[in-house]
């Protein structure tokens, strides 16, 4: 494929509550520091921009009508064994009416022990500063391979029978134990 002469644009825009927000100028002017963009002059607000038209419609080669991943994964009775046990026994929160029926103890902890996980991240954000902490994009940890990525659509099948739909909320790299973080 060639790639296209006409530059991507972007429209910037910044969303948060008043006082985490940076002046709107400075949270410009840094945003186009950090991802290295640079001011398109000729944009006009006042009449539509021609530009804009022809910059999207040279991206659209770029989406893919799939962009979130399908995935089947197979549940079996040793794997429900394996972990079912486990989890129920470090979340006594959860209560599930029959712990030694595997299968439907597995479908609560998938179902609601994973949306109460997701409320307590959730809960989290809201106790962090108000203000950015870093500065860029993020980069992948060093050697790791993307094993899922975010809402990645996933059926769960049980001997030849969808049990249960999620939509995976992480993003997942595969490294070695003890692997360093930097
Ligand atoms: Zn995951």
């Amino acid at each position: 494929m060639q790639p296209s002469s006409v530059k991507p644009r972007h429209v910037l825009c910044f969303l948060g509550k008043d006082e985490s927000l940076l002046h709107p100028s400075k949270a410009v002017a840094k945003t186009i520091a950090d991802f290295n963009f640079e001011i398109d002059r000729t944009y006009s607000q006042a009449k539509p921009d021609p530009h804009m038209e022809r910059s999207f419609g040279v991206c659209w080669d770029r989406v893919f009508p799939k962009a979130f991943r399908k995935s089947r994964i197979e549940v079996d009775d040793q794997f429900l064994a394996r972990v079912v046990p486990a989890i129920l026994q470090n979340s006594p929160e959860l209560k599930v009416a029959d712990p030694a029926n595997l299968l439907d103890s597995w479908l609560a902890i998938n179902r609601e022990l994973r949306r109460r996980n997701s409320e307590t991240i959730t809960s989290f954000a809201d106790q962090t500063a108000p203000e950015i902490l870093w500065h860029g994009a993020f980069k992948q940890l060093l050697n790791t391979a993307v094993e899922a990525g975010f809402a990645d659509q996933r059926t769960y099948v049980y001997k030849g029978e969808d049990v249960d739909h999620q939509v995976h909320l992480g993003f997942d790299l595969a490294s070695t134990i003890a692997a360093p973080v930097r």
